[in-house]
């Protein structure tokens, strides 16, 4: 199964990513996970994608893109993938297709996990990581609302998006993952 993962900072994405990993085994790719890795291994990429991601801010285009392309190519991507953090803009996705294109491989569904605006400020400010001081949530949540959710309108027009209710229990919203997911798999 290919598929990518959208939502908002604070949606619950990485709860929802463990449990679908745990079921259908795809290879995950998350792009926060990576760049805060390359980060800590103060890699060149890291150190000057912790200048963006410190901010709040998206890490520029060709930055990420080469990093998915590297990891798309590796050998257990080809049983299936779960994008997640990526794409994050238009100019991503389109890249995306690009390579999903040459390599034969499209994309099974864009799975989107949707919670209020209002909801998500209040669940970035508890959680303490050091991207989720006050101003660089604001940032994200202004980015995911600029730079993001026009995907979803990329993603319709292709048939892949299905769009899943975030807000309630964590067991309840995997079941309505696992509902769109089953009928894929
Ligand atoms: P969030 O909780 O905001 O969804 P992530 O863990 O997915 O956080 O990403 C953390 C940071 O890494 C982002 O704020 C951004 O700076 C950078 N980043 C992750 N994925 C991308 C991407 N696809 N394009 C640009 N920047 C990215």
């Amino acid at each position: 199964m290919r598929l990518v993962f959208i939502g908002p900072p604070g949606a619950g994405k990485g709860t929802q990513a463990e449990y679908l990993i745990k079921k259908y085994h795809p290879a995950h790719l998350s792009t926060g996970d990576m760049l805060r890795a390359a980060r800590d291994a103060g890699t060149e990429v890291g150190l000057k994608a912790n200048e963006y991601m410190s901010k709040g801010e998206l890490v520029p285009d060709q930055v990420i893109v080469d990093i998915i392309k590297e990891r798309l190519a590796q050998p257990d991507c080809a049983e299936g993938f779960l994008l997640d953090g990526f794409p994050r803009t238009i100019a991503q996705a389109e890249a995306l297709d690009i390579m999903l294109k040459e390599a034969g491989t499209p994309l099974d569904v864009v799975l989107e996990l949707r919670v209020p605006e209002e909801e998500l400020f209040t669940r970035l400010a508890s959680r303490g990581r050091a991207d989720d001081q006050p101003e660089a949530i604001r940032t994200r949540l202004v980015g995911y609302r600029n730079q993001t959710s026009p995907l979803l309108d990329y993603y319709t027009k292709q048939g892949l998006l299905q769009t899943i209710d975030g807000l309630g229990a964590i067991e309840d919203i995997w079941s309505r993952i696992e509902t769109v997911l089953d009928k894929i798999a």
